[in-house]
């Protein structure tokens, strides 16, 4: 089924080009081939037999960021990017894809990660509540959890840790790896189904979009009906609200934007919660870039970290070039996977990037 998606989606978008615009591929690299139609006319074209997949074909199918933008900007709700990694599944099977999906295919079967040679933690407890961990949380910016936890329990709330060390299973279906995807998956609701939580706590808006649609929509696995999913930033901006998280002000007054982390644009709405903590603690609203909220482009954390670097970097710079055009001093995310990339990055901007749940946690009252 899944193999029949591309051909129905491309057709709409092959020669469509009202997400232009928000494509953050093709705002870094000016390319009408790396655009939605792009991708659109190319998998069409193979289907036509008009095209074939090469190394060359392969190499532009493999440069979509599939940050969702597309689609959050799309009149018809077209799935585009879910047709690319349909698409990139075939190319897989073929043995045409860049050599870097292969080498992550066996780390992630081997690893569950895609960084270090470490498995994945048991679930070593049980409670009502769990909060997922993933891999770049424990691998790439774990103050971001530490953080999270103290947080958490300021709020009376003490989670059972799930799928620490394991990624959540985007990276897998991002690259056309299916099977692998389909572990992944099954191994966290395993992890979930240990921890006995009706709750599940997330980190960033890439976890909550990858249970509560990826799965279903690419792997054809449906979210447990009794495990309410829960964003955490959105729980602390409820639960200060509700006076059961106290924060304290910064006396840092200098200029900050938040920057919205990679696949916001998935999760509609969620971007107020951000700044009503950060405008809490910091005494002022923040400075607003112009790729923000549900237009937010990605950083470098997607997929094409591994098998397109360079553009991974491209878009990482874009992100700090907008927050440096609009004169801000911090950049500050809870992305675990966006704040390692703007941080490689940063010093070239004399920006210091912070990690929201960090900042917040120093201002418990
Ligand atoms: S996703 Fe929608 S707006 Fe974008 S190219 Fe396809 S049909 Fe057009
Ligand atoms: S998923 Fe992102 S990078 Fe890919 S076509 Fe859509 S907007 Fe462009």
């Amino acid at each position: 089924m899944h193999i029949l998606q591309p051909i129905a989606t491309t057709e709409n978008c092959r020669y469509c080009l009202m997400c232009r615009h928000v494509c953050p591929v093709g705002y870094v690299t000016r390319s009408e081939t790396l655009s939605p139609h792009g991708w659109g006319l190319t998998i069409a074209s193979v289907r036509r037999g008009l095209l074939q997949w090469n190394r060359e074909t392969s190499e532009v199918l493999f440069s979509c960021a599939d940050c969702g933008l597309c689609r959050a900007h799309c009149a018809t709700d077209q799935p585009l990017p879910d047709a690319i990694a349909a698409a990139r599944e075939e190319v897989v099977e073929l043995k045409q894809a860049p050599p870097a999906v292969y080498r992550i295919e066996q780390a992630l079967q081997q690893w569950s990660n895609p960084y270090t040679q470490q498995q994945p933690w048991p679930v070593k407890q049980r409670g009502d509540v769990a909060l997922f961990v993933g891999d770049a949380a424990l691998f790439l910016w774990p103050s971001a959890l530490e953080a999270a936890q103290l947080l958490l329990s300021a709020a009376g709330v003490q989670p059972v840790l799930v799928g620490a060390g394991r990624n959540n299973g985007y990276l897998a279906s991002s690259l056309g790896l299916r099977s692998t995807a389909e572990a992944l998956a099954q191994a966290n609701l395993e992890d979930l189904q240990a921890s006995g939580a009706g709750r599940l706590l997330v980190l960033t808006p890439g976890d909550y979009y990858t249970f509560s649609r990826l799965y279903e929509d690419r792997l054809g696995i449906a979210w447990p009906r009794e495990i309410e999913l829960v964003e955490l930033v959105p729980f602390l901006a409820g639960q200060l609200e509700a006076g059961a998280l106290r924060l304290r002000r910064s006396e840092d007054t200098s200029p900050y934007a938040y920057c919205d982390p990679t696949h916001s644009a998935r999760v509609p709405g969620r971007d107020r919660a951000p700044r009503r903590l950060l405008a809490t603690v910091l005494g002022q609203p923040g400075l607003e870039l112009f790729w923000r909220g549900e237009r937010a482009h990605p950083a470098g954390d997607t997929a094409l970290q591994f098998t397109q670097p360079e553009l991974a970097d491209q878009l990482t710079l874009a992100r700090l070039q907008d927050a440096a055009n609009h004169g801000a001093f911090m950049l500050i995310s809870e992305d675990p996977g966006s704040l390692a990339h703007l941080n490689r990055h940063a010093s070239r901007f004399a920006l210091k990037i912070q990690g929201l749940y960090e900042l917040l946690a120093r201002h418990l009252a």
